[in-house]
């Protein structure tokens, strides 16, 4: 059952900011209902405005994130799609993308966006320690 369903990664940032603001307002709603307890209510109401900020936060993130991804028409959907990092899913139809041609065809991994693999063929040998 450890099946992966692999998305946007622009597109789950952005389902992450927006269940903050959902969480943010939530927290506030709890504050409203704990107003006979005034520290209880306080404490709700700093929790629920940190998260709406930090959900601002992250918004403004995904417009720098954005500016930074590429932008290509998707070969399965023919819609165009941001793609951040090496591999990534297409934002229409999940469809696994990459823009790496030694990847192409391989097993859709995330660990290919690490830095291990980006420095894979910089034809460096290994280092020989001696005493
Ligand atoms: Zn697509």
């Amino acid at each position: 059952m450890a099946e992966i369903k692999y998305s946007n990664k622009i597109n789950r940032i952005r389902t992450f900011a927006l269940s903050l603001i959902f969480i943010g307002f939530g927290i506030m709603y709890l504050g409203i209902w704990a107003r006979q307890i005034e520290w209880l209510m306080l404490i709700f109401i700093i929790l629920g405005t940190l998260a709406i900020v930090f959900s601002t936060v992250v918004y403004f993130w995904i417009g720098l994130l954005s500016t930074r991804a590429v932008q290509i028409i998707c070969p399965n959907c023919e819609k165009p799609t941001k793609m951040l990092g090496r591999v990534d899913a297409c934002m229409h139809c999940k469809e696994p993308l990459t823009l790496d041609k030694d990847l192409e065809g391989k097993e859709f991994d995330e660990e290919y966006n690490s830095k291990k693999y980006s420095k894979s063929n910089n034809g460096q040998a290994q280092e020989k320690s001696e005493e």
